[in-house]
């Protein structure tokens, strides 16, 4: 199992296949996607490859993230490839969700295990103008049609915006009452290059986490390997409620996770200064010097992000690395 030298342990690999996004969500490509290099993504070889040696070192899950992963039109074929991965027992996505009602019956059947969809409203005119597409129904449907086949491992992902969140909290807890979906508050956090969205719209959590409490919600005791999630619980309610506050006190003491960049970069933290190249190895197939190069890099992994002091690394946005 990969260890860090704060004891952490990483079982899970957050892994994107494309930097490309159709949204422009305002916090993250609010001007829409712009390549800005020429190199290729990750082929479905190398992503095996990938898959492979994180499985040989200790990884469980692995999430397909982006950009938009389901711009890729392998992206079945992926899916299929991660499940079949000795050693890989789920097998995730994340998602804007613009395809699902198209492509979710085709993931699904090639192995998804579990299913995050960003929706930063339930208001169809602040999703628009968060995202740029009105598409509000068309990715809710999108949901229902999986609860309806009976595919339950949904989450939602919901960034917290001072100007959407706070106002539209009933809405959130209205949707969750009837269904069992897991909906994730994400503090909105800090990139190269939302600097003054940053400072105009992120609030705390803890104002959720303060109501859910007066509620009657309880927080679930979780194991130290579920990762930084704060999960809340309540008996008239199906779905349950998670909180993201990567600017609390020892947010990363509980980090269990690696990233990989779909141009083929270590990442040892959402926010470090660079990728580490992993091409010479992924070219040649080469699982032993991948796996080598990884456990010695990984004893230079911090022991928190420096986003506190106002410091997000080389992460100009999340489409760069998939959150
Ligand atoms: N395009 C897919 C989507 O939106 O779900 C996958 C990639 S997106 C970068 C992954 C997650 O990161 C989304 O839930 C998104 O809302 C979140 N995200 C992006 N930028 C963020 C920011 N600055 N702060 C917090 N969450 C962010
Ligand atoms: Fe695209 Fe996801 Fe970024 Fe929105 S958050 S612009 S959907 S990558």
């Amino acid at each position: 199992m990969l260890q860090d030298t704060y004891g952490r342990t990483f079982s899970y690999l957050r892994l994107s296949i494309t930097d490309v996004c159709n949204f422009s969500c305002n916090y993250c490509l609010p001007d829409g996607y712009q390549r800005c290099h020429k190199e290729k993504f990750l082929t479905l070889e190398e992503i095996k490859c990938v898959a492979n040696s994180f499985a040989q070192m200790g990884v469980e899950k692995i999430r397909i993230t982006g950009g938009e992963p389901s711009l890729r039109k392998d992206l079945p074929e992926i899916i299929a490839a991660m499940k079949a991965t000795p050693g890989i027992k789920k097998v995730a996505l994340t998602t804007n969700g613009y395809k699902l009602t198209e492509q979710l019956p085709v993931w699904i059947e090639k192995g998804l295990d579990n299913l995050n969809v960003s929706i930063d409203s339930f208001e169809p005119s602040s999703f628009k103008l968060i995202t740029g597409h009105d598409k509000l129904q068309e990715v809710l449907d999108g949901i229902e049609q999986a609860l309806a086949s009976g595919f339950n491992n949904i989450k939602i992902n919901t960034v917290l915006m001072k100007e959407h969140s706070a106002s539209q909290l009933q809405q959130y807890f209205d949707y969750i009452k009837e269904r069992p979906v897991s909906l994730r508050f994400i503090e909105l956090m800090q990139t190269g290059d939302n600097e003054e969205f940053y400072s105009a719209q992120h609030v705390s959590g803890q104002h959720i986490k303060n109501q859910l409490f007066a509620q009657g919600w309880t927080q679930v005791i979780q194991d130290k390997s579920a990762g930084p999630a704060q999960v809340f619980s309540h008996p008239d309610y199906q779905g349950t409620i998670g909180l993201i506050m990567p600017y609390s006190k020892d947010f990363c003491s509980t980090c269990n996770r690696l990233r990989v960049s779909s141009l083929g970069k270590l990442h040892l933290c959402l926010f470090s200064e660079q990728g580490l190249s992993l091409k010479e190895y992924l070219a040649q197939d080469d699982v032993e010097g991948l796996k080598d190069f990884v456990t010695q890099k990984l004893s230079d992994k911090h022991a928190t992000h420096y986003l506190t002091e106002g410091f997000s690394g080389a992460t100009k946005h999340l489409s760069m690395l998939g959150g």
